[in-house]
């Protein structure tokens, strides 16, 4: 991935994707201490346009906020760097990936003194759960990994931290030729995908986990309770057991990378009609018809690059 033509904005320059490169004692390569984004431009009409940029940018800022790391760019330079990087690289439509890090003027657990840097980054990107998946639905079991209770390493924060743990529960259930894992908080609730948060609709109304059980705070998540509530439908965030999962009507996984993906199976157990549900593909196509620019209600969230 490293190797090929394109552009990187670097701490504030545009560099040659092959020579955006940092030192092997970056102190967040030693400690994981640092926070990223994860984001998408879609073609509208329009032109292409990121979805819910302001949104990321904030999200961004609290993550740093969270970890004690002062980003020295505005939230304005962030939002001007993703849109800069999707044109430079001529993506009619993509993944942005901003992250910030602790560079390496000095080792040793404390980051005190050390620098902070910010890179942002953007590249073709498909289905992150497979097209087959988006119309069918995937496969998903429960992890063996518990996910992070919210008094470890901050579960507000996106974290480059917190994504061992969902290496680790994505490797784990991939490894046996399931699509995703579904992780259980430390008191056993139903918590969130890998990267993805969770919903379960059953006898019409739409549930999903409150954030106590240690998920991201998703803004495709956000997006969804905007689209149910157009749809006149109820959402509710509760505690969820996994066994209410089993006997919902249907589930699907949503996130940035994951979008509105259908859930088929949950440990080998069938969910609803094993198919992409009704009110899961009404909720698909209205996310869709959102980020493409064709719902005017939402232009506001499409920032034109
Ligand atoms: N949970 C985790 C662990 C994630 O990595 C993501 C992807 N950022 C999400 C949930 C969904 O968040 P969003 O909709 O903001 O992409």
């Amino acid at each position: 991935m490293s190797d090929r033509d394109g552009k990187i904005w670097m701490d504030g320059q545009m560099v040659d994707w092959r020579d955006a490169k940092i030192h092997v004692l970056s102190h967040t390569l030693h400690y994981g201490c640092g926070a990223f984004e994860g984001v998408r431009a879609y073609k509208t009409e329009q032109g292409t346009a990121i979805f819910r940029l302001q949104e990321h940018t904030d999200r961004l800022f609290n993550s740093a906020k969270i970890l004690r790391m002062a980003i020295p760019f505005t939230k304005d330079q962030v939002n001007q760097a993703q849109r800069d990087v999707v044109r430079e690289n001529n993506l009619e439509s993509g993944y942005i990936r901003p992250l910030t890090w602790i560079g390496d003027k000095k080792l040793g657990v404390s980051p005190k003194g050390n620098t902070i840097h910010l890179m942002v980054a953007a590249w073709t990107w498909g289905a992150y759960l497979g097209e087959d998946g988006m119309k069918r639905g995937i496969r998903v079991k429960t992890s063996s990994y518990t996910r992070h209770h919210v008094n470890i390493t901050m579960t507000q924060a996106k974290a480059v931290s917190n994504y061992t743990n969902s290496i680790l529960a994505n490797m784990e259930v991939t490894d046996e030729g399931y699509d995703e894992a579904l992780l259980l908080d430390t008191s056993g609730f139903v918590s969130e995908g890998a990267g993805e948060n969770i919903f379960v609709v059953k006898d019409g109304v739409i549930y999903t986990p409150d954030l106590s059980a240690g998920a991201l705070n998703g803004i495709t998540r956000n997006t969804v309770f905007h689209i149910a509530k157009d749809l006149g439908l109820e959402i509710v965030q509760k505690r969820i057991t996994r066994d209410e999962i089993y006997i919902a009507d249907e589930a699907f996984f949503t996130g940035t990378a994951a979008e509105v993906t259908p859930i088929r199976e949950l440990d080998r157990i069938q969910l609803g009609a094993g198919s992409r549900g009704p009110i899961t593909e009404k909720i698909q196509s209205a996310f869709f018809d959102i980020v493409n620019g064709r719902n005017p209600k939402y232009a506001h969230w499409l920032t034109l690059v």
